[in-house]
C-alpha cells in the first residue's frame, strides 16, 4: 500500500488527531477514533486510493510539507506594515485587553467569543466554527458551526481535551459560504496546508483565529483531574477555566459533574499544575512542534501571563494581530467599547509565554536529538538537532519525557471500566517526580562546587 497517514505518521506516533486528513480523504476511507492513549488517530476503514498521499501533504507533522517560516511568508509577507520575530512569526500589531461581555464566562479575556460574533455581526463570515461541549461522556467536546451569535458563547472557554476536524472539513467543503474557524498552531498549519490542496476550503475559510498552545492533553488527562477532584467516573459536565474573585487568574478551578450529580473542583495550584507542567498525559506530537504563537493564524489569542495583569482575577488577554481588517475591528470595538484594548510591545507579548517558548523553541533541538538516540522518528523541523543545551535542562527535558511515557502506560494499567486507581497512579509519577527533585539538587550541589572552586581559584591566584 502507498504510504499514508496510518502507516507514516500514526506508526511512528506523530499523529496529533486533527483529522483534517480524514474530512479532505477523497475516498472516504478513514475515520478519527480514540486510541487507548486517549488521543484521536485515524483509522484505515477501506483501501486508500494508490498513490495519492493527500492525507500526508496535509499533514502538520509530515516530514515533506512547507514549514511555519514558508507557509507564513506566502500569507502575510506582502502585507503593508508587517513585522517578523522568529518567536512570533509574523505580527502587524499586539494588544493587552479584555472583552466588556464575554470576559467572565471565558479562558482569559473573552477576545476569542468578540471577535467571533462579530465577524457574524458584521458580515465578514457566514459561519463560525468553534469547540463545544458534547454531552457525551465518550466524547465530552467536539468542532461544531454556528451561524447565530448566542450560539458562539456556548462554547467560550478553553478545552484541555482532544477533539477534532474531520467533520467540520467535510461541511466545509459540501456547503458554500465563508467560515471562520479557530484552533491550536498545529490544527491550523493542517488547515493551511489543506487550503493549498484543496480550492474549495481555501475560499470558504476566510479567518483563522489561533491560540498560543502550551501542550494539547489527551481524554485521560480530564479523567485524571476529575478523579483527583472527587467526581470520577464518566462525566456530564466539564469546565477547565473557572474564575474565583479571589485568586487570581493564573490560580484557576477545574470543575466537573459526573454521572452520578457528583461535583468536582480543584483550583490550578493544587494539583492541575503538576500534571501539566510535567506534561503528564501530552501526546508524542507536541514534542515536535516549535509553534509557540499559532504563526498562520489571522489572529492569535492568548492569556496575559504577565504580573501586572495575571494577579486580576477576571482574565486578561493577549492578541497579536496579523490581518489589517482584524486590526480595524479591535480599533472600532475599543472605541464602541465593547473592547477595553491597548496596544502593548510584542517583547511584553513575548515575556508573557517565556516557559512555553523555552521548552517548545530553544529545546526542540535537543528533543529531536533525543529522538534519533531513542531510535524514534522525529519530523524536519526548522531547527537541526542537538546535544548543546546546559546539563539541567538536558535532565529535566529526559525525566519529562519519560513522565509523559510513564503517564500514558501507568494510567492504561489501572484503569477499567470508567474505574481509575489514581493511588497507584500517583505512586509511579512520585517516583518519576522524585527524579526531578534529586536531579535539581545535584545540580544545585555542584554548582556550589563549581562556583566555591572557582572563587578559590581566584584567590589563589
Ligand atoms: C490546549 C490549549 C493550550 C493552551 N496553552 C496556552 C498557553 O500555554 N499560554 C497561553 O497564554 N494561552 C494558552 N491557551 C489559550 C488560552 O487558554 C485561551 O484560549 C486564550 O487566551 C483565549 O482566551 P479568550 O478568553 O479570548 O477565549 P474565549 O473567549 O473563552 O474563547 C475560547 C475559544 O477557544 C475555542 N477553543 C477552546 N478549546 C479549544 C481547543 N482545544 N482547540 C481549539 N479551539 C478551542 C473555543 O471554541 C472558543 O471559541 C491554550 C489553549 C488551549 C485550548
Amino acid at each position: 500500500m502507498s504510504p499514508n497517514v496510518v502507516n507514516t505518521i500514526v506508526a511512528n506516533e506523530l499523529c496529533i488527531g486533527c483529522g483534517i486528513c480524514t474530512g479532505i480523504c477523497p475516498q472516504n476511507a478513514l475515520s478519527m477514533k480514540f486510541n487507548e492513549c486517549g488521543e484521536y488517530n485515524p483509522y484505515l476503514e477501506k483501501d486508500c486510493l494508490e498513490r495519492c498521499e493527500l492525507c500526508l501533504h496535509i499533514c502538520p507533522f509530515h516530514d515533506n510539507n512547507e514549514n511555519e517560516n514558508v507557509l507564513g511568508t506566502s500569507l502575510f509577507n506582502n502585507t503593508k506594515d508587517i513585522k517578523y520575530l522568529s518567536e512570533t512569526g509574523y505580527y502587524l500589531d499586539s494588544f493587552v485587553g479584555y472583552s466588556l461581555d464575554f470576559r467572565q464566562n471565558s479562558a482569559s479575556g473573552g477576545m476569542a467569543t468578540w471577535l467571533l460574533t462579530t465577524l457574524l455581526r458584521n458580515n465578514f463570515v457566514d459561519y463560525v466554527i468553534t469547540v463545544t461541549a458534547h454531552n457525551n461522556p465518550d466524547k465530552l467536546f467536539q468542532y461544531t458551526i454556528f451561524n447565530d451569535e448566542n450560539s458562539i458563547l456556548t462554547s467560550s472557554g478553553s478545552v484541555y481535551y482532544p477533539v477534532e476536524m474531520s467533520q467540520v472539513i467535510k461541511s466545509i467543503l459540501d456547503k458554500p459560504g465563508r467560515y471562520a474557524i479557530v484552533g491550536l498552531p498545529c490544527f491550523l498549519k493542517g488547515v493551511r496546508l489543506a487550503a493549498q490542496e484543496n480550492k474549495k476550503l481555501n475560499e470558504r475559510i476566510t479567518v483563522t483565529v489561533g491560540f498560543v498552545c502550551g501542550q494539547m492533553k489527551s481524554k485521560h488527562y480530564t479523567t485524571y483531574l476529575s478523579t483527583l477532584a472527587n467526581a470520577g467516573g464518566r462525566l456530564q459536565k466539564v469546565n477547565y477555566r473557572g474564575k474565583s474573585p479571589d485568586k487570581p487568574a493564573s490560580n484557576f478551578y477545574f470543575h466537573c459533574i459526573n454521572k452520578y450529580g457528583d461535583e468536582g473542583k480543584i483550583f490550578w495550584n493544587d494539583g492541575m499544575a503538576e500534571a501539566w507542567v510535567n506534561r503528564w498525559f501530552t501526546p508524542n506530537a507536541c514534542n515536535f512542534c516549535d509553534d509557540v504563537f499559532a504563526e498562520l493564524a489571522d489572529v492569535t489569542f492568548m492569556d496575559a501571563w504577565l504580573p501586572e495583569y495575571s494577579s486580576d482575577s477576571k482574565g486578561t488577554n493577549l492578541a497579536i494581530v496579523r490581518k489589517p481588517f482584524i486590526n480595524d475591528l479591535i480599533l472600532k470595538g475599543s472605541k464602541k467599547k465593547q473592547i477595553n484594548i491597548n496596544k502593548i510591545p510584542i517583547k511584553k507579548v513575548i515575556e508573557s509565554q517565556q516557559g512555553v517558548i523555552d521548552f517548545k523553541q530553544r529545546s526542540l533541538s535537543y528533543r529531536l536529538n533525543l529522538a534519533k538516540k531513542n531510535g524514534l522518528k522525529a519530523p524536519i523541523k526548522r531547527v537541526e538537532m542537538s546535544n548543546k543545551i546546559n546539563l539541567f535542562k538536558k535532565q529535566e527535558i529526559k525525566v519529562k519525557c519519560k513522565m509523559q511515557n510513564a503517564s500514558k502506560e501507568i494510567f492504561i494499567a489501572n484503569y477499567e471500566d470508567n474505574v481509575f486507581n489514581i493511588g497507584i497512579f500517583r505512586n509511579g509519577m512520585k517516583m518519576c517526580l522524585n527524579k526531578i527533585k534529586n536531579k535539581k539538587l545535584s545540580m544545585r550541589f555542584f554548582t556550589c562546587v563549581f562556583f566555591v572552586h572557582r572563587q578559590l581559584k581566584k584567590i589563589l591566584r
